[in-house]
């Protein structure tokens, strides 16, 4: 027994026909007033939310919510505003807190697919930081979205069925390619052109391209989604150029790679009491000890004076880039925690960096044959 739009009964009604109520006759022929489902509820679920976050909207309540009421086109019109942006918290609630949930299983998903793929000169972002793309998030909950109709009961954080990682692991490659081109873009923007070489990969890797973060850190491949707040490091790149030219090699050429390699050392003239630095930490010590002086004089180490600086400073700090953990001096150590703890780590790429100097780009074994050194 359907009902029937009368559009002239409701205009005598004084409503206008909006189809919103709908009368019907009853076994005494009189017209009366037929119960239409428009209300909240249903309106939200003609939308497409689901039912869990709408019962939870409705029991939190929403500015204009009368449940009591039924609802007509001007009034849901009144309140369609507070009762979407309400319905959209709550999913965003959900959403956050399955990241929370969920945020290890998506490492480690991460972490299994990078361990067996070679990045070359790709910005991908190691393991621990994943999290950090924006991208990821949006993905998950591109993925998520179509699941929440089959969640029962929102209070309790219902464990989405594991296809909902599964299916984010085959984006990973798409994910970290596009966030590689993007952070490389945005890294060549704040390059002087006059500072730039012909290619982005050859601009980047030079040892006198620098960045500087706004908490004075300076950096060569800067995590754009880590912190967005780097500039290019002008007075760092100056230094670090001297520095160069004074050890005897030409900064237009010389990358970072083969400045770690040279392992120059510097004494800060400036500095009365002698300090003794690593090239690439004169940067920083410029930035931290000499921010207002115009020029530093440095001096260039050598002979036995260089050895016997070298030899106690040998250790660094490096760092696994699969886990994050770096509690060890050496890169020896490091590669027996990654043969160790990472079992199906690819075999002949390192996953390691000397964290100091800043992110350092893991690279093929140096005994390792037949494999790409596009990156070293
Ligand atoms: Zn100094
Ligand atoms: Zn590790």
């Amino acid at each position: 027994m359907g009902g029937i739009c009368f559009g002239a009964k409701r205009e005598e009604a004084g409503i206008g026909c909006s189809c919103e109520i709908v009368y019907r006759m009853d076994q005494t022929a009189r017209w009366i007033i037929f119960s239409s489902p428009r209300t909240v509820r249903s309106r939200l679920e003609a939308m497409g939310f689901a039912s869990v976050f709408i019962a939870l909207v409705i029991e939190r309540g929403f500015t204009g919510l009368r449940l009591s009421k039924r609802l007509t086109n001007k009034e849901w019109a009144g309140i369609k505003r507070h009762a979407i942006r309400a319905i959209k918290e709550c999913e965003q609630l959900y959403i956050e807190s399955f990241c929370v949930r969920e945020g290890e299983r998506i490492v480690s998903s991460y972490r299994s697919w990078y361990e067996c793929h070679d990045p070359g000169n790709e910005f991908w972002p190691p393991p621990p930081k994943i999290w950090t793309l924006d991208a990821i998030k949006d993905s998950l909950i591109e993925i998520l979205r179509p699941n929440f109709h089959h969640l029962q009961g929102v209070d309790d954080y219902p464990e989405p069925p594991d296809i909902t990682i599964d299916t984010l692991a085959p984006r990973f490659e798409n994910i970290v390619n596009n966030h590689s081109i993007s952070s490389r873009a945005e890294l060549l923007g704040l390059v002087p052109v006059e500072s730039r070489l012909s290619s982005v990969q050859e601009t980047l890797e030079l040892a006198r391209t620098l960045f500087i973060s706004s908490r004075f850190e300076p950096a060569r491949y800067p995590c754009f989604a880590f912190a967005n707040h780097w500039r290019w490091d002008e007075r760092g790149s100056v230094i670090i150029s001297d520095i160069i030219i004074l050890a005897g090699h030409d900064p237009n050429v010389m990358t970072f790679a083969q400045l770690l390699e040279e392992n120059i050392w510097v004494e800060c003239l400036t500095c009365a009491q002698g300090n003794v630095l690593q090239a690439p930490e004169a940067v920083g010590h410029f930035h931290r000890h000499h921010p207002h002086l115009e020029c530093v004089e440095w001096r260039i180490l050598e002979g036995q004076e260089l050895e016997t600086t070298r030899a106690p400073n040998a250790e660094k700090r490096w760092s696994c880039l699969l886990c994050g953990y770096w509690k060890t001096c050496t890169e020896d150590l490091i590669l027996e925690h990654i043969a160790s703890q990472h079992p199906f780590a690819r075999p002949d790429l390192q996953y390691c960096y000397m964290s100091v100097h800043g992110e350092l780009p893991r690279k093929p074994m140096a005994h390792a044959t037949g494999v790409s050194t596009a990156n070293s």
